[in-house]
């Protein structure tokens, strides 16, 4: 059994076990969760009331979620006189799955970020952002009902490696005088300078991960995303590895447009996903303009960012956000917004960010019927425009609901499970 500093683990429940890439899900999982801090109070209650009652309405007491509060950002420094406690990356670790609200990065904490540190050091490698329009969010374009995309972004390397040097510093100056001196290049003595490395592990894995969700999920095209043309050894080969990948391992089930056009006449043929790939800034202007010929897209971290949120924004905005940080073994489901301190405690604020998170989790445990049902009850919540604050100042005759009435409402529209 595993034993922790000061977390004791539930007596009821079981671990969610993993191997050769299958998950055992067994009724009783043991889910540890993150309540963040800020609003985090306020949606995270309310999303486990909302995901207790569609398991109970799908499986009535044969499957149960038990929850294991496990701390990280204030609560946990209040407990551990520590951030990010070595506790809290045993219980992920151990239990496989977890549910997270946000967290505040503390001011001189030694930290980039807390969820940049629970990324790295938990080695989740994948951030995966599915988007879609929800009928009835306002939303800035006139065809939000064409997006449908799963966002996989790099997570370990590029930009978030964090490699840099800042100017005016000795250790900037090495940098500067040793590619001078040992690779020719000359750069401004003022600068500040950066590195972005991009392997063939980190990006063949995201890649493994992202075709292999299509399959799973009926998805037809999976589109590497980067900047090649102008960084060729980074962006560029993260194209050609993607497209090696394919055909190393799907080689059966995957087309390049090429053969699309040259074998099949344009037409994808039943069974097999197109893989293509695109320059970022003209996936910018594509997602917004052919919006529905995207599906699964693959990308390094500092392309994904901005394509994560213009998406998102197409659709409504980043509060109705959903995303997950995944491993191989491990998968972290998070709100993708912040603490909003300014409204905490006041039960006013958005939970769907968190409980569409939430959504992503009991799919990614197999117990689709319960995600249905709650996509279903918050789906017609939306159509009665009983929305909370952020939703209700944009759309005309809504009525403005509380936090816990929102989730209140999902759970009344949830639809009857079976027919
Ligand atoms: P934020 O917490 O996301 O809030 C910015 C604004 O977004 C809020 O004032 C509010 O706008 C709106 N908003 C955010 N969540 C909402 C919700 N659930 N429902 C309705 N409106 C919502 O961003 P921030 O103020 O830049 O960051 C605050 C702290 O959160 C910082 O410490 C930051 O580091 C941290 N953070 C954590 C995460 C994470 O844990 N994943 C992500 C981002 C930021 P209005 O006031 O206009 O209504």
């Amino acid at each position: 059994m595993i034993e922790f500093e000061q977390l004791t683990v539930p007596s009821e429940g079981d671990k969610i076990e993993t191997g050769d890439g299958r998950m055992v899900v067994p009724n009783k999982p043991i889910i540890p969760v993150i309540e963040g801090d800020g609003i985090g109070r306020d949606i995270m209650k309310v999303t486990r009331r909302v995901v207790n009652a569609a398991i109970q309405t799908a499986y009535g007491t044969e499957k149960q979620i038990i929850w294991f509060d496990i701390y990280a950002g204030e609560n946990a420094f209040e407990k551990y006189n520590e951030w990010l406690p070595q506790d809290t990356f045993k219980a992920i670790e151990h239990f496989r799955v977890a549910l997270k609200g946000p967290l505040t990065t503390p001011v001189g904490g030694g930290f980039r970020s807390l969820n940049v540190t629970l990324r790295q050091v938990l080695e989740l490698y994948a951030c995966v952002r599915p988007v879609r329009y929800f009928q009835g969010v306002p939303a800035p374009v006139t065809h939000p009902e064409k997006m449908d995309v799963v966002i996989f972004r790099e997570n370990t390397e590029d930009v978030y490696a964090g490699i840099e040097w800042e100017q005016g510093t000795p250790e900037v100056h090495k940098v500067i005088e040793l590619l001078r001196t040992e690779m020719g290049v000359e750069i401004r003595q003022d600068s500040g300078v950066g590195i972005k490395p991009i392997s063939i592990f980190g990006t063949k894995r995201l890649a493994r991960m992202a075709i292999q969700y299509a399959l799973n999920h009926g998805r037809r095209t999976v589109t590497f995303v980067h900047k090649g043309n102008i960084m060729k050894f980074t962006e560029g080969a993260f194209c050609a590895w993607g497209y090696e990948l394919a055909k190393e391992e799907f080689a059966d089930v995957t087309l390049t447009e090429d053969e699309l056009y040259s074998d099949y006449d344009g037409n994808l043929p039943e069974g097999k996903i197109l893989v293509n790939d695109r320059i970022a800034d003209s996936m910018l202007q594509q997602i917004l303009t052919r919006t529905d010929e995207y599906d699964v897209i693959v990308t390094p971290n500092l392309n994904g960012d901005y394509l994560s949120d213009a998406a998102a924004a197409q659709v409504g905005g980043i509060g109705m956000a959903p995303g997950g940080n995944l491993s191989d073994d491990v998968a972290l489901f998070e709100a993708t917004h912040g603490t909003a301190p300014k409204y905490t405690d006041q039960d006013v604020v958005n939970p769907g960010s968190l409980i569409l998170s939430a959504v992503m989790m009991l799919e990614h445990i197999g117990w689709q019927e319960a995600a249905d049902l709650v996509i279903a009850g918050l789906e017609k919540t939306l159509l009665q425009k009983r929305v909370t604050y952020d939703l209700e100042r944009l759309m005309e005759g809504a009525t403005k609901v509380r936090t816990s009435e929102f989730g209140a409402a999902i759970i009344e529209n949830f639809p009857p499970p079976f027919p």
